[in-house]
Formats: C-alpha cells, structure tokens, sequence
C-alpha cells in the first residue's frame, strides 16, 4: 500500500537522514532529545508531526536500523495524558526520561471486580494535609514489578456519582506501603501483577488534573493510539501474521489435509481484511479524517483472529500439538507455543470482546445504550444497592 507512504524525498525522511548522518548510532536519550521516539506529541518533547510525517519517520528510522525505547504505558498512555491534564512541573520531571525509557512506567487501573466496570472502583484516596494516603488493591497491572511510576485512578469522593468522584495520580513505586506480588499467567512467565496499598502517601503535587476530574483523564489515557503501519502481528501488533503462518505452509509444500487447508484460507483471509481496515484507519488519519468505526471493529475482530492464527498453528502439528515444542515449524516452536498460551489474553486485556461488542452496538450501529441501573447513584449508594441485591 505505498499510497500511504510519503514520497522519498518528503522534508520529514530528509530532515531524519540529516539527523542520522550527524548522529550516527543514536542512544535513546539523544532519540528522546530530537523528537523521534513520540514525533506526534508537541515540540519540545515531540516534532508536533502530522500522519504522513509520522508514516515517514517510522519508515527511515526501521530502515536505518534505529530501535526505539520500549515503555509502552510510559509513552502510549501516561504521556499523553500529562501532555493534555499535567501542570508544567510534571511535563518537566517526568516526560524526558520516560520518552528516553529511562523510566518505566505501569497502568494502575483494573481492581478486582473493577475491570469492565472501572468507574466503580474502590482503591480510596484521603486528603491529609500535602499527600493523599491511598488504600487498596489493584490487579492485572502489567509491568508493576519493574515500574519506577504509575498512572494511578483511585476515588476522592464516595459521595459524588461514580464518575465523579475518581482522581488520577503519578504514583511512585518505590513509595512504602506498595507491595506488588506477580501473577503468573500459562505462559509459564510473570508481567502481570497484583499491587496493594497499605496507607501510602502520594504527594499532592501529584495530581494530574483536578482533584475528581480523573475519569475525564482516564478516558484520555485509554483514548491514545497512534498512527503507524508496523505492528502488525496476531499478539496485539507483535508476533506472527496470518501471512507468516501461510508463508511457512507454502515452504512446507502447504497443507494436505482439506478442512485444515479451509482454515488456512480462512485466517489468511480474515488476516487480509484486517491488514486493509487497519490501511483504512491510517488513511483516515493521514486525511485528517477522524478514525471512525474501524478502530472498535479492528480490535473487536483481530483479537479473536490473533486465538485462531495460534491455534491453527498448533491443530496444523495433530494431536502432538497439544505438548509444548510441537509446531509444524522447526526452530520456532517456542514463539507459536508462546502465542498459544497468551492468545486468550487478547479477548480480555484493553476492553473484553463483549465490550468492543457493546462499544460497536452503542457508537457505530446507534443501538439502545446499555442500561446502567447506578448511573445515577453515589457511589456509596451503589455499593449499598449491590450489597442489598446479594442479600
Ligand atoms: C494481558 C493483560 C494485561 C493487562 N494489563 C493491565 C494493566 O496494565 N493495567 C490495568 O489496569 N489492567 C490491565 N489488564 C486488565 C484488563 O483491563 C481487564 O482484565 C479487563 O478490563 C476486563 O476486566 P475484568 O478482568 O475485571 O473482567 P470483568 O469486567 O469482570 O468481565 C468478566 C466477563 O464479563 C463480561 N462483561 C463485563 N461487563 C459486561 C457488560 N457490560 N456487557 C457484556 N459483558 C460484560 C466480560 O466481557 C467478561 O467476559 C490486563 C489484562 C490482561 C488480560
């Protein structure tokens, strides 16, 4: 689709090769530096650039072989959302060394019992004198063990209405009372964690935004994707396609037997559809066109393609396939085995599928909104109205 990619002598891939020739070998401090590693934020910490310069600074920096920290909630979430709600002190402090992945940062959002349902949190914040001293638990929070911050909702006020009452807070995970403990999922590893707070004391210069105006930041940290055509793997952009799976079939001679070879076909071209909704998304982006539906129908749909491309995989071995290290692909059993057990992951983490489902059925198709019996309840109301339904 090189439609989408600017031409080779667009002044965003000539500035970059300029830059490259004067900085040869770029760290990520210096990345961090020019702009290069979130080129859409605004100067000074990003080049205020547009799609098409984006599509084409993605493209210079791969093709010179130039790798780009890695903090994803750092960069693609928490960032964001102190650009849009932090004051100048934190723009300051944080946003240099987390752009250079200097410092790693976390999502302290799900609770338990609080995933789909966020805006009922119960992680309390109290107010005492220069600190709010948090109390609570929060669970499935990727990367915690290694996290120097977080980004952190936790409610101020249990008397206002359920969104009403939710702060956002830059929580520093060495503080005492924080405890992280992993959670170990069937991939055999750990990045997931459960993190509890016992009486920790956060700086009230911590605040993004106003105190009770967090769910208005939440939605921004939740609301940021940026615009890029890489990433187009089964595993939430990493891993294999679709199209590296049939590649690997075809080296092999492809697939005699002919209800596997039909699911072949089906992913490669469920894979295919994809590829061309996620062009539709850039596209639209590079026209200064808002995204559209096909964001929410993109994760809806990929998610569950990304389960069917790891599970062909492993059918395509037979019934050895159920043991780890038996793929029909030497030398890569460990990434297909890897993608099985992760894959059910993908239907749950940023949003379930029933979710994308209601979000599509509600913002694309204008169905009835989803009746929600405590909207208008406190949230001390609310939690008294579920403990009376129990009963
Ligand atoms: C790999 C991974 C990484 C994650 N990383 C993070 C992280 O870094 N930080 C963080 O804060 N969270 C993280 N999460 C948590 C994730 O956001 C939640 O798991 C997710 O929002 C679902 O919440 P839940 O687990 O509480 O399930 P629930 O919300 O309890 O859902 C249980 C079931 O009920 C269904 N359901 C719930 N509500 C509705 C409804 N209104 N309509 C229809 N069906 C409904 C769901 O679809 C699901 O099938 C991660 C999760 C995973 C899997």
């Amino acid at each position: 689709m090189e439609f989408l990619t600017p031409p080779p002598d667009h002044p965003s891939r000539l500035r970059l090769r300029q830059w490259l020739r004067d900085n040869p070998d770029p760290d990520h401090d210096a990345l961090a530096g020019a702009g290069y590693v979130a080129p859409h934020w605004p100067t000074p910490y990003g080049l205020d650039a547009g799609p098409l310069d984006q599509l084409g600074i993605d493209e210079e920096l791969r093709a010179a072989g130039v790798s780009l920290p890695v903090n994803p909630i750092g960069i693609g979430w928490a960032g964001p959302t102190i650009l849009v709600g932090g004051t100048q002190e934190q723009k300051d402090r944080y946003l240099r060394p987390m752009l250079a992945g200097r410092e790693i940062w976390c999502q302290l959002f799900s609770e338990p019992g609080h995933g789909s349902d966020l805006a009922n949190l119960s992680t309390r914040a109290v107010r005492d004198g220069d600190h709010y001293v948090v109390n609570g638990q929060k669970l499935w929070t990727s990367d915690a063990h290694r996290a120097h911050f977080g980004i952190l909702i936790v409610r101020t006020d249990p008397d206002a209405r359920k969104h009403r009452g939710i702060s956002y807070l830059i929580c520093p995970m060495d503080t005492p009372g924080i405890t992280v403990r992993p959670v170990y999922d069937m991939t055999g590893t750990f990045y997931l964690n459960e993190v509890f707070f016992d009486d920790v004391r956060i700086p009230a210069a911590n605040l993004v935004g106003a105190e009770n105006d967090g769910w208005r930041l939440a939605k921004v940290t939740l609301g940021n994707e940026r615009v890029s055509l890489s990433g187009e793997g089964a595993l939430w952009g990493s891993g294999p396609t679709a199209q590296d799976l049939v590649e690997r079939l075809r080296e092999r001679g492809g697939v005699a037997d002919p209800i596997l070879r039909q699911r072949v076909a089906q992913v490669y071209i469920v894979g295919e559809i994809l590829r061309l909704i996620r062009l539709r998304t850039v596209a639209a982006a590079v026209q200064g066109r808002p995204p559209g539906p096909e964001a929410s129908i993109r994760k809806a749909l990929s998610d569950e393609h990304g389960q069917e491309v790891m599970a062909v995989a492993k059918e395509l071995a037979g019934s050895a396939g159920m043991l780890l290290d038996h793929t029909p692909f030497d030398g890569e059993h460990q990434i297909w085995d890897h993608g099985f057990l992760f894959a059910p992951a993908l239907t749950v983490g940023g949003g379930t599928a029933q979710i994308q489902r209601n979000i599509i059925a509600e913002a694309v198709l204008g169905l009835p909104r989803e009746i929600d019996v405590e909207a208008g309840l406190t949230w001390n109301e609310a939690r008294a109205a579920v403990a009376a339904a129990r009963r």
